[in-house]
């Protein structure tokens, strides 16, 4: 399994990009930026995008994988260019009434025709997994203000887990000590200690959050842990927060990282 890191940033500034990360060239977790991170080719391998939640941060650029797709597909290339949505039925839901509601944007789930659109809505259901593309995936609810599910990943016989936003939460880590062969955990880690009531707030953790999850964690120190949805503005002090933590293998992401699996 090959996860490409696309955007693992939690505000979008000149240089850093939205949550999107690149599975197997094949499947997108989150779709904050693929067009801004890949070339019309590359977007067109695309084939499934699980969405955590329908926070704007993790949804906005389906509308923009759609439309780049319209084009070719219309044109006459008619080979799998569909797109499936995989997320809970209450955040497709959202995305129909709200967002690809032909008003603020059109939807491609009807483009060109009804029958065989662009984009295909297809809902999960928590803790009940389906494969794509040769890759086990499983829902695993997490703790934010709207429905919102993190994923484990499962492809030959080695396991990886993205909690995807949330806050201090219990499921996803009874799920990560249970997996024989876990290789890795990308967790949110979006504030400094200073914004602890803002992370409270709306969902998210900051180094102290997160050392509190951690200690659920029974391979701490021998399976990396990856953190992500950090505010650009606040990668300095949350730098040198993170480091006081002490904790080995636990470090932020970048946009260059491609983790092998
Ligand atoms: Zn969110
Ligand atoms: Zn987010």
């Amino acid at each position: 399994m090959r996860i490409k890191v696309l955007g693992c940033y939690g505000g979008q500034l000149l240089g850093f990009r939205l949550t999107s990360f690149l599975v197997n060239d094949s499947i997108l977790l989150d779709a904050g930026s693929p067009t801004e991170a890949l070339t019309l080719e590359e977007q067109h391998g695309i084939r499934h995008i699980c969405i955590s939640h329908t926070h704007l941060d993790h949804i906005k650029d389906i509308a923009f994988i759609a439309d780049n797709r319209s084009l070719k597909r219309l044109g006459g290339n008619q080979n799998n260019r569909t797109v499936t949505i995989h997320s809970l039925p209450e955040n497709n839901q959202m995305m129909k009434k709200h967002f690809l509601n032909g008003d603020i944007w059109p939807d491609f789930t009807l483009i060109p025709n009804e029958q065989d659109g662009i984009l295909k809505l297809q809902d999960f259901k928590p803790e009940v997994s389906f494969v794509l593309d040769g890759v086990r995936i499983t829902p695993i609810e997490v703790n934010h203000p709207v429905p919102c599910t993190g994923f484990l990943l499962d492809q030959d016989g080695k396991q990886f887990i993205y909690t995807a936003d949330t806050g201090n939460t219990d499921r996803i880590w009874e799920i990560a000590n249970a997996q024989p062969n876990l290789k890795g955990i990308i967790l949110d880690c979006s504030f400094p200690n200073a914004y602890q009531h803002l992370a409270d707030i709306s969902g998210h953790m900051t180094p102290n959050g997160i050392r509190t999850d951690l200690q659920k964690f029974e391979r701490l120190g021998s399976v990396p842990v990856y953190l992500y949805h950090m505010k650009p503005e606040s990668l300095d002090i949350m730098t040198a927060e993170i480091e006081a933590l002490d904790v080995p293998h636990l470090r932020m992401l970048t946009q260059v990282d491609e983790l092998l699996i």
